[in-house]
């Protein structure tokens, strides 16, 4: 078991996972968190577990009977994953066409604290977070059947999880996601009839405009033109790049910081809201498919009507240059709280 089923007509896949009975049992009442250190019994064995000794990082993993303790960083396989390996389900044709939900579900634990979140982690700490998740995607990338490695952040139960420990989720597709194929088509054809990357235009456009939230020498964050929802907004690297895994070290620490200040900012404004954090990488092995990447945040703080669901026109109540405003002013005094501090 475990299907990915599409729609009759529109570009949309639905995963049905072949384990929805545990994953119903594992999001109930479980009082202790499989996720802190001393319950890593809970868990499959770390694939990584980031130490740092001394100021040295350290990549080491579990082994038979040997858990690896004092990590800053986890990743394992999922223990309710929406998407496995080993999988039988059959493949059928249209109007009902269903494959096999093949591929990995990692989680990344990113810090060994349950009560930090990652609007108050250290900006070192998201740096690690950072370099874990690159090394991540490189290897998912070099498997088969990996033609998509997608990276999310659920966090709060009114965003899709019930573990408060903060973690990121990375689940691979052998196909490239509609949502991320229609980006990157639209992107390319832009480039084709314009000669430029309409992300680059944006951010040209935005740089220290009233929808900008903060910018360090490598990001942008702002709220974008259109905003959809409530105080979402985006980070993006300011020079042309088309994935995480192509970033410096340099850029990763100007990235942890833009993160931690604007998710810190985010965070007092709207009083720790649940929020989905969603990286837009462009698939690794198809050249034709690159765009600009960037980083998406999007806090709950309304519902979607049926004008939104049945007709993809939304209605938002706050102006993204009123929003910009505000987590602007948040993100700014999160930085001199970061830099007075470290
Ligand atoms: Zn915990
Ligand atoms: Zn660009």
């Amino acid at each position: 078991m475990g299907e990915l089923r599409k729609d009759y007509v529109m570009d949309k896949f639905v995963i049905y996972p072949s384990n929805l009975d545990e994953i119903k049992k594992d999001n109930s009442s479980n009082t202790l968190c499989p996720y802190c250190p001393g319950n890593e019994n809970y868990t499959p064995s770390a694939i990584v577990s980031l130490v740092i000794k001394s100021g040295i990082l350290q990549r080491l993993s579990d082994s038979e009977g040997n858990i690896v303790k004092d990590w800053s960083v986890r990743v394992f396989n999922s223990n309710t994953p929406i998407i496995v390996q080993n999988n039988s389900s059959l493949y059928t044709d249209k109007p009902l066409y269903s494959e096999p939900a093949y591929g990995y579900h990692q989680i990344l634990v990113a810090t060994p604290n349950h009560n930090e979140s990652f609007s108050n982690i250290s900006v070192e700490q998201w740096c690690n977070v950072l370099l874990v998740l690159q090394d991540r995607i490189r290897w998912l990338y070099s498997q088969k059947k990996v033609t998509y490695v997608s990276v999310y952040i659920n966090n709060g139960n009114k965003c899709g999880t019930k573990i408060d420990h903060s973690h990121i989720d990375i689940v691979t597709f052998s196909e490239v996601p509609p949502f991320i194929e229609s980006k990157a088509l639209l992107s390319h054809r832009y480039v084709n009839e314009n000669g430029n990357c309409p992300s680059c235009i944006a951010i040209s456009t935005e740089l220290d405009g009233p929808r900008q939230i903060l910018a360090t020498d490598n990001f942008i964050a702002f709220s974008p033109w259109a905003s959809i929802y409530p105080y979402e907004f985006a980070i993006y690297p300011k020079k042309h790049s088309t994935t995480l895994t192509k970033i410096s070290q340099k850029e990763i620490f100007d990235l942890a910081m833009i993160l931690r200040s604007t998710l810190g900012g985010m965070s007092q404004v709207l009083k720790n809201p649940s929020f989905n954090l969603i990286f837009q990488l462009s698939p690794e092995k198809k050249n034709s498919r690159q765009f600009h990447w960037h980083i998406e945040i999007y806090p709950h703080i309304s519902e979607l009507t049926g004008l939104e669901k049945g007709f993809g026109v939304f209605v938002n109540s706050i102006l993204p240059e009123t929003a910009a405003s505000k987590l602007g002013a948040a993100a700014r005094k999160e930085i001199a709280k970061i830099v007075g501090v470290e």
